[in-house]
């Protein structure tokens, strides 16, 4: 029995870019108690493998968090599986927004401490006191009122392309550190009527909870996120308040939800929102580029990274020896992101 996806990236890459199957891109969290991670885990491989699922899954003993995508002709199956399983049933659905069907090339299905990390201590405060779940509509109506303060929930990397017009953006790499700027930066405003936000929601149960264990009185949330709101707002006719991309973690790196490109190429500052990956595989930074940046730099963040990738694999690896990829190193280098022009321009 399989329960792993032994396959070689490249490989699986290329046959999901060729397969012609429509595919739709779903995500869905519920915070719910899994007492087996491990068997629950491996069953859910075997049967999701059955529905030709793609995607990332995070289980743990408080939830699960999924982002995939299925066969549109499996779509309706899929739900009745989920209704036929005790903690996954009625499960509210995002569907993606802008979707070609490529967002996954395989199946990971991990255990993991917590469903989204966020530092906190579940057991100091109540999880379950969340904030006011808004509709799209309600949301709008509460933005326009005085004396609101809207809060992007997500990381920098993720807001600096698309967020609510007006909103609090704080520069930071992770959400645990998101939550605790957050409360600092809000902490003579506890009685006003905050609003948070996030992608599909799951990182605002939390962060609703948390703040309101710290004294804030009216704290709001935005029912399915960015997703979600998208989607109401074109069903219902609604005036889209949100400007530029949604960041999305999978291949598709973004969905367009305005035409507004409100951030810039990190090496020249012209008007761009395109993510892309160093295409230095020892440095793998996440940063903006334009397609001339693209083509001068050969895809790469910097000169240095650019004459990385002219040499050879054994050169390389000589260069980077004994460097270990580590998630710290990532987010140190993540602070280069600002100093990008300067260092492809002094160089
Ligand atoms: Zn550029
Ligand atoms: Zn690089």
């Amino acid at each position: 029995m399989i329960l792993y996806n032994l396959e070689n990236k490249a490989v699986l890459k290329e046959r999901i870019k060729n397969d012609p199957t429509p595919r739709t891109t779903i995500s869905f969290y519920r915070y719910t108690p899994i007492d087996n991670p491990q068997d629950f885990r491996d069953k859910l491989y075997i049967d999701w493998s059955k529905f030709g699922v793609l995607g990332r899954i995070y289980l743990a003993l408080e939830g699960i968090n999924a982002q995939f995508s299925i066969p549109n002709k499996k779509l309706s199956d899929f739900k009745t599986y989920l209704d036929n399983n005790e903690s996954l049933k009625d499960m509210p659905l995002k569907i993606a927004v802008e979707d070609n069907g490529k967002s996954f090339y395989k199946l990971d299905i991990k255990i993991k401490h917590k469903i989204v990390a966020d530092g906190l201590d579940d057991k100091a405060f109540d999880t379950t006191n969340v904030g006011n779940h808004l509709t799209a509509k309600e949301w709008n109506q509460y933005m326009a009122e005085k004396d609101t303060i809207v809060v992007d929930m997500r990381n920098y990397y993720e807001s600096e392309i698309g967020h609510f017009k007006g909103a609090i953006t704080p520069d930071v790499d992770t959400f645990k550190e998101e939550l605790q700027v957050v409360k600092e930066e809000l902490k003579n405003q506890k009685n006003t009527k905050v609003l948070l936000y996030c992608t599909g929601g799951v990182r605002c149960e939390k962060a609703s909870a948390f703040l309101k264990s710290e004294g804030f009185t009216d704290v709001n949330q935005l029912y399915g996120g960015i997703i979600d709101y998208a989607r109401q707002c074109q069903a219902e006719n609604l005036e889209n308040k949100f400007l530029g991309k949604n960041f999305v973690f999978d291949e598709r790196l973004s969905e367009k939800i305005s035409n507004d490109i409100i951030a810039k190429c990190h090496q020249c500052d012209k008007p761009c929102d395109t993510h892309t990956n160093c295409a230095n595989n020892h440095c793998h930074l996440l940063f903006i580029q334009c397609t001339d940046c693209q083509k001068k730099y050969d895809g790469c963040c910097t000169p240095h990274c650019q004459n990385v990738i002219k040499l050879s694999k054994d050169q390389q690896k000589e260069i980077y020896r004994g460097e270990k990829y580590s998630y710290n190193k990532q987010i140190y280098r993540s602070r280069l992101r600002p100093k990008l022009k300067d260092i492809c321009q002094n160089i």
